[in-house]
């Protein structure tokens, strides 16, 4: 058996959401549930609207915008609903039935997006990946644009079938991207995008709470009489308290953005996730046991996916990697094989724990 670490009992985590946290943020938040900053009171239960909390969540964004060097030009937000109700505030507050987005279409995620925007407005797939089973990212000559779009979507992780963008779409309209499963796991161009949203359970915290980043005169364009909880200016100009807002959530994310800012920033996260992955792929190419699913050019470093020979083998591998405190191996059920799911927060040593068992398993099974 191995230990995750050599202080505590946790094993590690390979799930793709919700996912591995740090374990500094755990311990923080152990704390602060029973008595956050002096108050006498823990985070769960104090007032969204006293002095605590209101200096939580200013903390969060600044601390937000300190990781991602997001300038006054974009708004932050904290939201609830997850990544998937974005799949419908984004084409809500911007598509009419007389306008077009487009749509890159590279997987399931994509696919739930496209379906909601439909109900809005007018969606161009400038790609559509269904016919190569989304091996793949798609290259600047098998996308093609429509003449105006009022943005172009992509998922710039697509968590199910371990494809990930290693730069966003080339073209000159606004992006909107869903983030979900690669929020803050490697630098980003903010600049290039009209909104960008991730919900928690992966490198961000625990489920409940969304992060949006929107460019406010991009917002300036939003359809007005929304529904309010659904109205991204109405939500900006609460300030993510328009209502009970998850504090929670938010709270947990403003640990992660320290977390982040104090080992290396994003440079620092990427640099690690980088080494991570290439621990798993060259466990996969290193023997002839393992099959990778995604195309080598569009691998994700997030969630690699991979199989063994056969689905029995698949299934003893996931069953004997837990027995050795490796968890949360199996794929999604749509692609089968496994998914080892390396976010931010998995150590190095756990990257290492993976490759090593996975090298050892060749050996018995192979
Ligand atoms: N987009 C991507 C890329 C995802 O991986 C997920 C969840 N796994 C979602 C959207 C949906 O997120 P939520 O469940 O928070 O709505």
């Amino acid at each position: 058996m191995t230990t995750a670490t050599a202080t505590s009992t946790r094993i590690f985590n390979f799930a793709p959401g919700p996912a591995v946290l740090p374990e500094q943020c755990l311990k923080q938040a152990q704390q602060d549930i029973w008595n956050i900053a002096d108050s006498g009171i823990g985070v769960l239960e104090h007032s969204h609207r006293g002095s605590v909390i209101k200096k939580v969540f200013e903390e969060a964004e600044a601390d937000c915008r300190k990781v991602a060097n997001i300038s006054d030009d974009y708004a932050v937000i904290f939201q609830q609903g997850g990544s998937t109700l974005q799949f419908a505030m984004c084409p809500m507050n911007f598509l009419t039935p007389d306008k077009t987005a487009d749509y890159l279409h590279t997987g399931a995620w994509s696919k739930k997006a496209i379906r909601e925007a439909k109900l809005f407005g007018n969606v161009h797939l400038a790609y559509d990946g269904t016919g190569d089973n989304f091996d793949h990212i798609p290259g600047p000559d098998e996308i093609n644009y429509s003449a105006n779009p009022e943005y172009v979507y992509y998922c710039d992780n697509n968590t199910i079938f371990g494809t990930e963008w290693s730069a966003p779409p080339q073209t000159d309209h606004l992006l909107v991207a869903d983030m979900c499963s690669n929020m803050f796991s490697r630098p980003i161009d903010i600049n290039r995008h009209a909104v960008l949203f991730a919900s928690g359970q992966k490198n961000l915290g625990p489920s409940g709470g969304t992060l949006v980043i929107i460019r406010k005169d991009f917002l300036e364009k939003a359809n007005a009489d929304l529904p309010v909880m659904l109205d991204y200016q109405t939500q900006v100009d609460k300030g993510s308290m328009l209502n009970t807002p998850p504090v929670f959530a938010v709270y947990f994310m403003g640990l992660v953005f320290k977390w982040i800012l104090a080992n290396g920033g994003l440079k620092g996260m990427a640099k690690r996730n980088d080494e991570k992955a290439k621990l798993i792929y060259d466990a996969i190419d290193g023997s002839d046991f393992y099959q990778a699913v995604a195309r080598p050019d569009s691998r994700s470093r997030m969630n690699v996916t991979f199989r063994t020979p056969n689905e029995d083998l698949d299934a003893k591998f996931v069953a004997e990697a837990l027995e050795n405190d490796l968890s949360g191996l199996k794929g999604h059920r749509s692609v089968g094989g496994l998914r080892a799911s390396l976010y931010n927060a998995l150590p190095m040593d756990g990257a290492k724990a993976l490759a090593q068992f996975m090298a050892d398993f060749a050996q018995k099974n192979g």
